[in-house]
């Protein structure tokens, strides 16, 4: 079944065509992310899905709900962690965290939450006293408390230190176990690339790719660098053939390959045969990052 079904959808701010007829699924249980420049048209989409925003035109059916017209019923069946709620100062963290939780019918124990977030040792602090990255926990805290079948995800590691970025995304990649749909948005391509199921791609109000990780890096035909300190005395004339000339800067060769495979092994073969080292031989294929890159850049507005 799917989570989330758009077909068709549009949203006008005036001239600005804000969301310019977009249609795209989400699986039940998929983790799904919203990407793409500032302005794309991501919040004005999963605003659309959350109930928090009218559309022009066409039609969307989450949980098998339409959010316009699914009122309290739809909304004790998501989640919404968004980029800034704002916060009663006074309150612990407990406080909260269980004022929320009694606000649905079905809602997980407060603790429990408390601790799946990482924020055990802050029970009975006051909000004030939190840091930018503890709030963050809060935040998903809250987004969490009524046992949600489908979470929206507004940048949910923005200002989080490594550590609690694997955390969260720990955190995250629990919550699909546990059956959770997330729509995820954010800014961290690595992030997507990491927890999405499916990335779609969101450029002047349009979907300008969508797919897994995988299938949309094949689809965009980019190359895989291969990389390796040239060996001492030994000039780039004498590498093998490779299919794309190499480039040498300071001592780095760097190739871009389509045939990453037989490229490799023609370069590992040449230098075993000669008993040289290659010193930081890599083989790169392009990441999630590089994929937006082009997409975004091969569509101007
Ligand atoms: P960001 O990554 O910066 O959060 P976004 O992809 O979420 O951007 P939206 O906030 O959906 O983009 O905005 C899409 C377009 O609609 C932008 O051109 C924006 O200026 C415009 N827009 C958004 N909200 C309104 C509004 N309430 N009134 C008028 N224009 C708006």
């Amino acid at each position: 079944m799917e989570a989330i079904e758009v077909r068709d959808l549009t949203r006008a701010y005036g001239p600005v065509r804000a969301v310019d007829g977009i249609s795209f699924t989400v699986g039940d249980g998929e983790i799904f992310a919203l990407l793409g420049p500032n302005g794309a048209g991501k919040t004005t989409t999963v605003e659309i899905l959350e109930g928090y925003r009218t559309r022009d035109a066409g039609t969307v059916r989450v949980l098998g709900f339409d959010p316009a017209t699914g009122g309290m019923a739809y909304r004790s069946r998501i989640g919404v962690v968004l980029q800034s709620a704002g916060f009663e100062e006074e309150f612990t963290v407990r406080e909260l965290v269980r004022l929320q939780t009694g606000l649905y019918p079905r809602a997980h124990d407060p603790d429990e939450l408390i601790d799946l977030v990482g924020l055990a040792d802050k029970r009975t602090t006051r909000v004030k006293g939190l840091s930018g990255g503890q709030r963050r926990r809060l935040d998903l805290a809250l987004g969490l408390a009524g046992a949600p079948d489908l979470l929206f995800l507004d940048e949910p590691t923005t200002g989080f230190d490594p550590a609690a970025r694997h955390h969260a995304w720990d955190l995250i990649a629990n919550l699909r176990e546990l059956g959770t749909t997330i729509l995820l948005t954010t800014h961290y391509l690595d992030e997507a690339q990491r927890l999405a199921d499916r990335v779609a791609v969101m450029l002047a109000g349009r979907l300008i790719g969508v797919n897994t990780p995988e299938r949309l890096r094949d689809e965009s035909h980019l190359s895989t660098e291969i990389r390796f300190g040239l060996p001492p005395n030994v000039s780039v004339s004498e590498l093998p053939a490779l299919s794309a000339p190499p480039s040498v800067t300071a001592g780095q060769v760097r190739m871009a390959t389509h045939v990453p495979v037989a490229d490799a092994g023609r370069l590992t073969g040449w230098a075993t045969d000669r008993g040289l080292d290659l010193p930081d031989f890599a083989v790169v294929p392009p990441t999630l990052e590089d994929v937006y890159l082009a997409l975004t850049e091969e569509n101007p507005r």
